[in-house]
């Protein structure tokens, strides 16, 4: 009789990377629980994780079938895979032809695995000869990896999860993990009900869940965050609460810091902040006193025009006082995404070679080329996230392929995201839903597998890599990113795409890491499925991963020392105006990710909050007519959106919060956040700015 069966997998929402058991009865129906033995999680799972079942049960919104387009006029018709994979093949290669490498690019996810990361890096920057290969983690990861590599040489993040527990003050910087990142939360809850002495600071310009349990929250106006940084910063210096032993030895750069935070005093501070001084002062005395310091961020700091300087001066904290390297402490960058870490090893982005080799250094772009037996690397940068669509807009990229992400709702100023899509020559669009937005936009619409239709690993924000297991089948023709990749780059005659499954593909990874400081050279299927997740590095011969970095305090810099950092030159915000005089922030709800292509499908997740709407301060509302539940407009100069007010106290009079989930056919076209988002970037890091745009609000229709 056949019995049920077992697999282990990881969850597929957020960078926290939960492990997850999934058990299939004899009938095929599908129970998931969180996995009592994973060290992360330890059993537990948040309502996205919870209900992840109901996606891979619900079959009816999926792509079945390749379609295709003669023409732009034409309607999508169902096709073979050949033919699809031909005519891609077809157009790439003539527009390559004629145009040269540069003029196609792919823009892949962070929910994207490893091996699928690997196998499209291994395709554009080896074989199709572009750079031309971005992720939506440029979105939200960009600022913290240039951070990393300006402070501590290497797109490194020091911390273990377990410092959760070891350590005893908390600064929470534009994050909401109490929603976005709940059972890392979770574990930061546990440990101060515990222990009454840890502490825990929020930095937010709106009052979240986090708040909840927070000692304080510097409730900071939008955009001021360095200033803040730096502020305590200088209240750690008077205080004399810097480790000046640490800084000698194992640092640079701090007499310029020391006379940048000197120059603004703490009352100026406090005034550009927005907050009182004397919880600055409180602040940096925790902080001082703190025998375990973490500082956690993520959105808040990254998705914004000065991202990479929010990042240093946050960082700069750590380093001033010696927390890193140590249990407990660390600058401990959240990642968004499930696989955006994985996405980083194995250089998914358009300025960054595998395995953290500099794609500027000819050195490792001939290792690169050499491993992938191909003659060369192109040295010029890729064109990234917002420059791909400005690209398809002024012609120089004629074929984009989106796999596994939906620009139409996700990217900033998405009229002019449109505008590009409809110029662009030749849309492949690869998902798993028929619910994507860029779908009409597509000429080749490709149907992918989803999580546990396929196998494959992923890497959380702690740099823990999970092997994820396939237990059941896809539905239609879908098959597996790899799969469709391989597939490609075989009818475009390409020679080092047969691997004869995904635990091939991790291997030639592996055996590319060897030497660097990412090298998990002694890992494979095998320990993974066996033996458990595992932290990088993993060298041959090693017994097990590593946990902390940096514990010899040896950084990763060319002498060996963190780099205190001063930022570099400001950059131009929007400014508030008579005609757009709000500040309009986004972000994300607890139980929706994404564009909802996914949890928008499932009722248990609609009911917390089932419709879009608009933070508002009363004292905002009362001066415009609007009454809570009242249906706005909100106008910014790139365009339009329609919700309804919700009136709060949570956040500051001058700011207005929308939720970035929904999009154009899930509701309407009024609801998508990025009708109002702009085209600021930051010059570094070149992530786009969704936090700080100018807007105004109108009553548009009373409850
Ligand atoms: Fe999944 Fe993140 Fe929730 Fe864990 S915390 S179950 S990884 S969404």
């Amino acid at each position: 009789m056949a019995k049920a069966e077992s697999y282990k997998s990881t969850c597929s929402y957020c960078g926290v990377g939960c492990g997850i058991l999934a058990e299939k009865d004899t009938k095929g129906r599908i129970t998931l629980q969180g996995d009592p033995d994973h060290p992360v999680n330890k059993g537990m799972l948040c309502s996205k994780g919870m209900n992840l079942h109901y996606v891979v049960e619900d079959k009816s919104d999926r792509l079945l079938h390749p379609q295709m387009r003669w023409g732009k006029s034409h309607p999508l018709e169902k096709v073979d895979w050949d033919t699809a994979l031909e005519r891609a093949a077809a157009v790439f290669s003539s527009i390559i032809e004629k145009h040269g490498p540069d003029s196609v690019a792919f823009y892949v996810s962070g929910q994207c695995l490893t091996e699928e990361y690997y196998l499209v890096n291994k395709l554009t920057k080896g074989y199709l000869k572009t750079n031309n290969v971005d992720t939506n983690s440029r979105l939200c990861m960009s600022s913290a990896v240039m951070g990393y590599i300006k402070t501590l040489g290497e797109d490194s993040v020091p911390i273990a999860y377990e410092d959760i527990e070891l350590a005893d003050c908390f600064l929470v910087a534009g994050a909401n993990p109490a929603w976005c990142h709940p059972i890392l939360w979770r574990r930061i809850e546990k440990h101060k009900e515990e222990n009454p002495g840890v502490k825990i600071i929020v930095v937010d310009p709106r009052v979240t869940q986090s708040c909840s349990i927070a000692d304080i929250h510097l409730q900071l106006n939008p955009g001021t965050d360095e200033v803040l940084y730096h502020a305590l910063g200088r209240c750690l210096i008077e205080q004399g609460d810097i480790n000046l032993e640490f800084i000698s030895n194992h640092t640079d750069g701090f007499e310029s810091y020391k006379e940048l935070v000197m120059k603004t005093s703490l009352k100026e501070a406090a005034k550009i902040c927005g907050v009182p001084e004397v919880d600055i002062k409180t602040t940096a005395s925790l902080i001082g006193n703190a025998n375990g310091f973490l500082s956690l961020w993520t959105m808040g700091l990254n998705q914004s025009a000065d991202g990479v300087n929010k990042n240093l001066a946050l960082i700069d904290l750590n380093l001033i006082t010696g927390h890193i390297g140590k249990p407990g402490s660390g600058p401990f960058s959240l990642t968004g995404q499930p696989n955006a870490m994985g996405g980083r090893e194995v250089g998914g982005m358009a300025t960054l070679l595998a395995c953290h080799r500099n794609l500027s250094l000819p050195k490792h772009r001939e290792e690169v080329a050499k491993f992938w037996g191909v003659d060369e690397i192109s040295e010029t940068p890729g064109k990234t996230a917002t420059q791909v669509f400005e690209g398809l807009e002024d012609g120089s990229i004629k074929a984009l392929w989106v796999i596994c992400t939906n620009p139409l709702v996700s990217m900033p100023d998405a009229r002019k995201v449109e505008a590009a899509l409809k110029k662009a020559r030749f849309v492949v669009v690869q998902d798993i839903s028929n619910k994507s937005e860029t779908i009409p936009y597509a000429d080749l619409v490709l149907p992918a597998a989803g999580w546990g239709e396929k196998e494959g690993t992923m890497t959380n924000s702690e740099r823990r890599i999970s092997h994820l297991s396939k237990f059941t089948k896809a539905p239609g023709e879908a098959l597996p990113d790899a799969e469709i990749l391989m597939r490609f780059a075989q009818k475009m005659g390409f020679s080092g795409f047969d691997f004869s499954n995904m635990e091939a593909v991790y291997s030639e990874y592996c055996q590319m890491t060897k030497g660097t400081n990412i090298d998990i050279s002694g890992l494979n299927y095998d320990y993974l499925k066996n033996r458990g997740s595992v932290q990088w590095p993993f060298p041959s011969g090693a017994q097990g991963g590593t946990r902390r970095l940096f514990t010899d305090l040896q950084f990763h810099t060319p002498n060996g020392r963190a780099q205190i950092q001063i930022s570099g030159p400001k950059n131009n915000y929007e400014k508030p105006s008579e005609n757009f005089p709000l500040i309009l922030t986004t972000g994300r709800v607890r139980d929706q990710w994404h564009t909802m292509t996914r949890t928008g499908k499932v009722n248990k997740l609609k009911k917390h909050l089932p419709s879009p709407f608009l933070e508002i301060n009363p004292s905002d509302a009362a001066e415009r007519g609007i009454a809570d539940g009242s249906t706005v407009l909100v106008s910014g100069a790139r365009g339009e959106v329609r919700v309804h007010a919700q009136l709060t106290e949570k956040i500051k009079k001058g700011v207005v919060f929308l939720p970035m989930h929904w999009g154009k056919i899930l509701q309407n076209d009024f609801a998508r956040a990025n009708n109002l988002t702009g085209n600021a970037i930051d010059p570094i890091s070149k992530q786009p700015d969704f936090k700080y745009s100018v807007a105004q609000v109108r009553l548009y229709k009373k409850p």
